[in-house]
């Protein structure tokens, strides 16, 4: 049994989902965060578990050639990113290792390797940014979380984010400590401004502002809206009422202060507008190379009905059109399924529908109607598929299921009960759109 604030030694093999080391004492698996796999290294034990303990390093004995400077000055208080303790080619990587080995162990796969697309930058690449207020001795700060904690830290630049997100950060924030608008308190559920939204188009170069309300009004909004047009490509301010107790950053009703209360942008070639409560790959550049590989093992021909479950604002389905006879997108925001249909009308796209739903229960819902679907791209938040999602698809056959997945867990799982519904893996690779942290995208192609 290891004690609690007790030295040990150990080495470094291996990485945790959430992008923290792992050593082995004494036949227990010790979490590490700040650590670089092949490092020998003394810890000191913080908590112990029933199989795992959590600790810190306290000196590197053996430094791995990939550990480097820190160009983040916070990086190591900030709970937004993981991974700049070490080089990039050490992060993809562990990237690629982690979905190989779920792959592998849940997935029932035996892949030897996997490949993965590397983003050509770490800076600059995220195009939405959320900022929680807090307030320090009646003056209100937006920062980070700390990891796991509600605890705030400021960071007057994000190296991850556009310098705009973070222009609109400051003048916000100026703009609530002149007018004494007072910064949400969790605790006592009292003050106004929770959130900053900041969305910017990578090639519209347009910036939506949404402020994250505990209320309906905001005092002087004029004045913000003369401030934002300082910001380059300033289009749009919402507020999005969020009265509930919680965590959620946006909450359900939203106004429009000023502008049309989205913005657009060009992805793959098509045009897109985007809601502050639709979902939208925050990595332009890598979100485009990634539906470009999925769009090639699809393998669409023009007599195909492509069916796109967790569809978005309409991207992959938008884009698959051109290829298919017919595109028919399910999507559970009512928000963003209207994007969707506005974003196939912009573009010209006649063989597009959208559904909103649940995206197994509108599978289901098709196909007990008739529709018959050829290939079917699934693209599901963390959770993965839902058991009315693997039904719905065992009914389909399509010819291939283009998974893409933010969860490579629970992915491998998904893989698994596809192949006993007669499916096989024909191609997998995992994608970076997440420089720094320790997120992962990846991309399967599955063949009946
Ligand atoms: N394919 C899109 C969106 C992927 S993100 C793109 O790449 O842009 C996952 C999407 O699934 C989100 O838009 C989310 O709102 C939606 N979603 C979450 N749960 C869902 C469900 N049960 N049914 C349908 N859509 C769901």
């Amino acid at each position: 049994m290891l004690e609690k604030g007790k030295i040990y030694e150990a080495v470094v093999t291996d990485y945790t989902a959430e992008g923290q080391g792992v050593a082995k004492v004494e036949g227990c698996a010790v979490f590490l965060p700040n650590a670089v796999a092949g490092e020998r290294v003394l810890l000191r034990i913080e908590k112990v578990g029933k199989t795992w303990a959590a600790g810190k390093i306290t000196e590197i004995l053996e430094r791995s050639p990939h550990r480097i400077n820190r160009e983040c000055p916070v990086a190591k208080l900030c709970g937004g990113c993981d991974f700049w303790h070490m080089d990039y080619e050490e992060e993809c990587r562990l990237k690629a290792g982690r979905v190989r080995q779920a792959l592998n162990r849940i997935g029932g796969e035996a892949l030897e390797t996997l490949p993965i697309l590397s983003a050509p930058t770490c800076h600059g690449y995220r195009n939405k940014a959320q900022y929680p207020v807090a307030s320090k001795k009646g003056r209100a700060y937006a920062g980070f979380f700390r990891a796991g904690t509600h605890t705030m830290v400021e960071n007057d630049r994000c190296l991850i984010l556009p310098e705009e997100a973070d222009r609109v950060k400051e003048i916000v924030i100026d703009y609530v400590n002149q007018y004494h608008i007072p910064a949400y308190d969790e605790t006592a559920h009292k003050g106004l401004l929770r959130h900053i939204y900041v969305r910017r188009g990578a090639v519209s170069g347009q910036v939506l502002v949404c402020l994250a309300v505990n209320g309906r009004r905001l005092l002087h909004g004029e004045e913000l809206i003369e401030r934002l047009k300082a910001v380059p490509g300033f289009t749009s301010l919402v507020l999005s009422v969020n009265t509930r107790q919680g965590n959620t950053v946006l909450g359900d009703e939203f106004i429009t202060l000023y502008g049309p209360g989205y913005i657009e942008d060009t992805l793959c070639g098509l045009n897109f507008r985007l809601s502050a409560r639709s979902f939208y790959q925050v990595n332009h550049h890598q979100a485009q190379r990634l539906y470009e590989a999925a769009i090639a093992q699809a393998g669409i021909t023009k007599d195909d009905t492509v069916l796109d479950l967790y569809c978005g604002v309409g991207t992959i389905t938008l884009i698959m059109a051109k290829a298919a006879g017919k595109v028919i997108g399910v999507e559970v925001i009512p928000q963003a399924v209207e994007d969707a249909r506005d974003n196939a009308k912009r573009n010209g796209i006649e063989n597009a529908e959208f559904f909103c739903g649940d995206a197994g229960e509108a599978a289901l819902e098709l196909g007990a109607k008739g529709v018959k679907a050829d290939v079917v791209v699934v693209d599901p938040p963390r959770k993965g598929l839902n058991a009315d999602a693997i039904e719905a698809l065992a009914r389909f056959a399509p010819r291939r299921i283009v998974y893409v997945s933010c969860d490579p867990a629970t992915l491998a799982r998904d893989v698994a009960l596809l192949k006993d519904r007669g499916y096989r893996l024909q191609n997998a690779m995992a994608a970076d759109l997440f420089p720094r942290c320790a997120h992962v995208e990846s991309l399967v192609c599955l063949s009946r």
